[in-house]
């Protein structure tokens, strides 16, 4: 039963071979079996996982349907979950029960979706890796030694382990494309205010998006269905109306214009990825797509750019972690700045610690214009370059990594080498664009992705791509030894 996709389920539960009482039961044994191995998950919730899943069945056994209903998930633990530990693998949250559910969260329970826990992550999900979390770092099921990618590692791997069809991650700079590639999954970052924030607690939040990571475009179509549409409670939240996202899949792609910057090949891409992205272009030829080589001129400024914008935006966010208003407070503080100064000292990891240090630098007087305005100056000039190409291209294909997972440990002394791990995924963060990872073969039984991007809104046109494409390759069917 854990080989099912969330399609698969679906009918499944239609066709009453199982209920989701049962499918529920078995993922949390075989949770509680493998689990350890990989450290997917922070808190589980199997109580309410049960009930949720008696509901659907009392649903279905009263008429309802849906793709959604009874079909087991888990929220990264960055959603808030009412009454149920929101950590953001943060100590500083360590104790902290949310006291509502983020609409990402209550918007798949009323579709019917059983949360069956909350899945680890970079802590408040600044990573490229997982493993920066309090709770520890999380394994890759295709080699226990080498990192899941991040900061959605958790999901990732769970769902890559089959210990569930499919969860939620988000996506600042990457955080769902990379560890989809990185674990042999399909990842989707949508267009900026098409999933509600409200709830999803900050890292950069004008980076930020919450979005699908399932094993096949199919599954991300049905799990994006759940998630999106506007939210008033979110001021980003974009007001357009949400399409069947399941209904192009099976769109022709003849005459499909697919741009490949040229950028993306330069140095720094592992040739064998090359390769396989080479030959996933080959392969969208087949089914009648027109390649067209383009450039993105300003590409190589997104890093310095995202690293400053991102960590600016994430001491702004992080202030309200003062051991006061939320988090973790340290023990017999002696006065006000010392209560402060121990309890963000005691409370953050590292990375986080880094990432505010370098954010309230580039915000103080006198830098500001130097590092800040600069970069969203950079962001404005990525952005036209990509509305210039979609002009030519309906789609842009390339790498997702440059490199497949690595050895986990192997980055922690030089924290700019993972950043540029990220190299191909910031800009669509940095333009607000949609983006999905599919897999695309393996370079030392490591698994790749391909990354494909698309003009505002057009998930469902990133979905179609990938649908089509897996209907002709095997990658996004293989598991893992010994999951
Ligand atoms: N690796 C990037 C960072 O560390 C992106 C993380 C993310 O998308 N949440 O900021």
């Amino acid at each position: 039963m854990h080989q099912l996709t969330l399609a698969e389920i679906a009918r499944g539960l239609a066709e009453k071979k199982f209920s989701s009482e049962e499918l529920t039961k078995t993922l949390l044994a075989r949770i509680a079996q493998l689990d350890p191995q990989i450290n997917s998950f922070i808190t589980l919730t199997e109580d309410l996982a049960i009930e949720q899943a008696k509901a659907a069945d009392a649903r279905r056994a009263n008429g309802e349907s849906g793709a959604l209903l009874g079909a087991p998930i888990a929220h990264k633990d960055l959603f808030c979950t009412l009454g149920v530990r929101t950590s953001c693998a943060s100590k500083m949250l360590d104790n902290f029960k949310a006291p509502y559910d983020a609409t990402v969260v209550s918007k798949l329970a009323e579709a019917g979706a059983v949360s069956l826990g909350k899945t680890n992550l970079d802590e408040f999900a600044m990573g490229s890796a997982n493993e920066s979390s309090y709770y520890g770092a999380v394994k890759n099921p295709w080699n226990l030694e080498h990192v899941p990618g991040g900061s959605s590692g958790g999901s990732a791997a769970a769902v890559a382990a089959r210990l569930l069809p499919a969860a939620t991650g988000t996506d600042t700079g990457g955080s769902i494309r990379q560890p989809a590639a990185l674990t042999n999954l399909t990842g989707l970052k949508p267009t900026y205010g098409r999933v509600s924030r409200w709830g999803m607690i900050a890292y950069a939040s004008s980076l930020d998006q919450g979005g699908p990571l399932a094993r096949t475009a199919e599954d991300c179509a049905i799990l994006l269905q759940g998630m999106a549409g506007f939210d008033p409670k979110d001021s980003t939240s974009i007001d357009e109306p949400v399409p069947d996202f399941s209904a192009d899949l099976n769109a022709s792609l003849k005459g499909l214009r697919i741009g490949v910057p040229a950028e993306f090949f330069s140095e720094g891409l592992d040739p064998r990825i090359a390769e396989l992205v080479h030959n996933s272009i080959k392969e969208l030829e087949k089914l009648g797509a027109v390649i067209k080589t383009i450039s993105l001129p300003n590409m190589q400024h997104a890093i310095p750019a995202y690293y400053v914008i991102a960590p600016a935006e994430a001491s702004s966010n992080l202030s309200r972690f003062d051991g006061v208003r939320f988090g973790h407070r340290c023990e017999d503080p002696k006065d006000l700045t010392d209560l402060y100064k121990r309890s963000r000292a005691e409370g953050f990891g590292p990375e986080v610690q880094r990432r505010i240090l370098v954010g309230a630098y580039a915000l103080s007087a006198g830098y500001y214009d130097a590092y800040y305005l600069q970069a969203q100056k950079i962001r404005r000039l990525i952005k036209n370059d990509f509305v210039a190409a979609f002009n030519e291209v309906d789609i842009i294909l390339g790498p997702t990594t440059p490199n497949p997972a690595w050895k986990i440990g192997a980055k922690n002394s030089d924290p700019v080498s993972a950043y540029l791990e990220d190299v191909y995924t910031i800009t669509a963060n940095l333009a607000g664009l949609p983006g999905l990872s599919m897999p695309a073969g393996f370079v030392d039984g490591l698994p790749v992705g391909v990354q494909l991007l698309a003009p505002y809104f057009q998930e469902g046109r990133l979905l179609n791509v990938a649908h089509q494409y897996q209907l002709n390759t095997d990658w996004h069917t293989r598991s893992p030894a010994g999951f």
